[in-house]
């Protein structure tokens, strides 16, 4: 039976050594009761760094068959590796990066190669494990290459990757020198999840910029194979909070500390040492509301807990010692022998503890300035089970997109900060109740079994629609195929689109006349009294008659708003009409106007935006605002609006190409039928065929076709073979 293999750098176990044994005690993260329903079920397992460095060989067997009974796999880290990779390329390069503190990034060639050596390390470990049709979860920016490695050796593997932390907009991710390596790394998945839709936007946008492959429905084609990206915010494990605030552990906690700090009123914060959470500007924002409202005086204090954190880090340090000076410094000015104002604790505790500071606080204060999602604001939430309290969240935690019920701020703006802590402290008891019992039903639900579910629902349903979308590659086998079916054949039908299939994509639309090679490709194609063959064009019909008008050849021009049968004259496939070009021609001019490098082409029945030579993004939004434009000048006019590869086309609703090819299929039954073609025009082609019809797609994107080849010399190479 195939298996889910979850990779991470950590493995959700922390192995100490008491008295020359090891000792090992679970995980108790949400990240790892949320995969437990998953790692711990028959041969699945969990790869990642057990956490310490274990040099002895000997040593590394004990723990590797203790963790095999765990379903746990260790990939053994030396000291270096861990110092360059982990704390260097994933800590001081990526982090930095990815949470917009761009100053604090360390550019070093070394430190990504042995972030590259590590992720070939992790690549490794799973090829031990992996078999073809398994499925493989990934987590998280220190292994941002290990989609790509393991679909190079697993080209069939389902591969899911979900990223904690933010995705930067493409202006800080191009800092990076290595970005168009680690955005291929992550192309490998087939599904790519993050937190958020404007993490998730932020990647497309990166995609479109760097690898110049755009995206539909979230969903980008990599050679041959379709991707999907989504927002998934991860959730808490609600239950566990839930009911840890009622434990009997938690309620004398909370007595204790009661007793210890008096009956103040608390506002709570908690977070790791780190520059992303903002806790300076916090304690600012602090102070300055305990020197503008002397009221609150001796009646609210801050209890911050900071749990260490890379604390051997120079900026981390740097930081420790600035939140150290300005704890100091408030509780120096401010504190009374009854009153501290802020109760500081530079340490990490049990989830009891927590629990109990998460029912005592009145305000919790989450104000980092970028946090991917932060659990700590979810936690305070569900642990409130009298609904009392209040949320003050900063608008740059991913948790903020859900918990709209909070008072979100922006952490650069204190007096906001201020303001708001104001207005959380004042605020009535039956508001707090409201806001706080909204936000516990979204917790409640979407839960962390919810996103775990919901994450392997969007891995399976997109790997059902590369299946559904097979396409397969056209090799000397099947090629041999269609030679032979094409000889044993007496009437032969044969559509060819253009561009794209004949001859290369050029930029210069006129360059594009066939060469000697096309021209004796279509010689023999024609003079084989056998055959029609059909050129089925989107271009006008004076340019294809001028290419191709000496062959016994048929033409569809405009997409099938002209066809010319073998020694017949044109003519149009229906009654059209052209009276609304003018009107649209007008609302195109505005657009070519304010957009340089952007023309329109007329063609009889339809005109083309062309926006290839404009500035990449803006074209694309551009496209965006004149299809739902059209929309309302189009509606009454029977017309239809169709994006293309950079172009927008507006043409009458009953011209396609497949429609065009129907008149053949209809009047000229034949043995041997094929239609190739490149792009999306072509679908209505191939959408169109029988059953038994060849057909064959140029390119890398999803197709009806049941062949495809890389280029249009393939096509060339196919038609020669059929008339040697
Ligand atoms: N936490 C903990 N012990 C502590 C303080 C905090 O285990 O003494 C936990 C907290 O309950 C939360 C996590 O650490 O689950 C912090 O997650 P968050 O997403 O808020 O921040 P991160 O550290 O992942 O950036």
């Amino acid at each position: 039976m195939p298996k889910t293999i979850i990779v991470s750098n950590r493995l959700p176990v922390k192995i100490t050594q008491e008295e020359g044994k090891y000792v090992y005690k679970s995980s108790e993260g949400g990240l790892a009761t949320g995969l437990g329903s998953i790692y711990k079920e028959g041969d699945n397992i969990w790869i990642g760094w057990p956490g310490m460095s274990v040099p002895n060989t000997e040593n590394r067997k004990d723990i590797t068959n203790h963790l095999a009974e765990e379903n746990m796999r260790p990939v053994f880290l030396t000291p270096t590796e861990i110092e360059e990779y982990y704390e260097g390329f994933s800590n001081e390069t990526l982090w930095p990066n990815f949470h917009y503190f761009n100053q604090y990034i360390i550019f070093n060639e070394e430190l990504w190669k042995a972030y590259q050596r590590v992720n070939k390390k992790f690549a490794k470990e799973i090829a031990q494990v992996l078999e073809p049709e398994d499925t493989v979860w990934i987590h998280d920016y220190q292994l941002l290459l290990l989609p790509q490695l393991v679909r190079d050796f697993a080209p069939q593997a389902s591969i899911g990757f979900f990223l904690h932390i933010p995705f930067p907009s493409y202006e800080s991710f191009r800092l990076l020198p290595w970005r168009r390596e680690i955005l291929k790394g992550m192309l490998g998945s087939d599904f790519l999840g993050f937190h958020t839709y404007d993490d998730m936007r932020h990647f497309l946008s990166s995609v479109n910029r760097l690898a110049g492959l755009g995206n539909s429905n979230s969903r980008i084609n990599v050679d041959n194979r379709k991707i999907l990206v989504d927002a998934l915010p991860m959730g808490i494990d609600y239950d566990k909070y839930e009911s840890a605030a009622s434990h009997p552990e938690t309620l004398s906690r909370e007595v204790r500390y009661r007793t210890g700090i008096g009956n103040h009123r608390l506002m709570l914060s908690i977070d790791r040492l780190d520059y992303s959470k903002g806790i300076p500007q916090r304690l600012k924002a602090f102070e300055l509301f305990l020197e503008r409202y002397p009221s609150f005086r001796e009646k609210v204090s801050l209890l911050m807990i900071v749990v260490p954190s890379r604390d051997q880090v120079g900026k981390y340090k740097e930081l420790k010692e600035e939140i150290d000076l300005l704890v100091g410094r408030i509780n120096g000015n401010y504190g009374r022998m009854n009153w501290t104002p802020i109760h500081y604790f530079y340490r990490s505790f049990p989830l009891t503890a927590l629990s109990a500071f998460y029912r005592m606080a009145d305000v919790a204060l989450v104000t980092p300035m970028r946090d991917g999602m932060n659990l700590v604001c979810k936690e305070f939430i569900a642990s409130k089970l009298d609904k009392r309290g209040v949320l003050i969240l900063s608008e740059m935690a991913g948790a903020s997109k859900e918990l709209s019920d909070a008072i979100l701020i922006n952490p650069n703006n204190i007096e906001q900060m201020v303001k708001a802590i104001k207005k959380a402290l004042e605020m009535p008891e039956s508001k707090q109740k409201t806001n706080m019992e909204t936000m516990q039903r979204s917790l409640k639900r979407y839960n962390i079994h919810h996103w775990v579910n919901l994450f392997m629902e969007r891995l399976s349903t997109v790997k059902n629609e590369q299946k559904a979308l097979e396409t397969k590659q056209l090799d000397n086998q099947y090629q041999q195929q269609i030679v032979n079916d094409y000889k044993a054949a007496k009437k032969r039908l044969i559509f060819l689109d253009y561009d794209g299939t004949l001859v290369g994509f050029n930029s210069d639309p006129l360059e594009c006349k066939p060469n000697k090679e096309l021209v004796d490709i279509l010689t023999k194609l024609t003079t084989d009294k056998k055959n029609r063959v059909v050129v089925i064009s989107g271009r006008g019909r004076d340019t294809l008659e001028a290419w191709l008008g000496s062959f016994d050849i048929e033409i569809v021009a405009e997409h099938g708003v002209w066809i010319k049968e073998r020694k017949k004259k044109w003519r149009t496939i229906t009654t059209l009409t052209d009276d609304w070009k003018p009107e649209i021609m007008k609302v195109l001019e505005g657009y070519v106007n304010r957009t340089p490098g952007s023309f329109v082409e007329k063609k009889d029945y339809s005109l083309v935006w062309h926006y290839r030579k404009v500035e990449t993004g803006l074209g694309e939004e551009r496209t965006r605002e004149l299809t739902s434009r059209l929309k309302y000048a189009t509606g009454d006019k029977n017309l239809k609006v169709l994006e293309g590869n950079k172009v927008v086309e507006i043409k009458n609703s009953e011209v396609d190409k497949g429609r065009a090819a129907q008149l053949w299929i209809n009047n000229y039954p034949s043995e041997f039928i094929m239609a190739c073609g490149d792009d999306w025009t072509d679908e209505d082609t191939f959408r169109s065929m029988p059953k038994n019809a060849y057909t064959v797609k140029v390119g890398n994107n999803s197709s009806a076709a049941n062949f495809r080849v890389a280029e249009y010399t393939d096509i060339r190479v196919l038609l020669k073979a059929l008339t040697k």
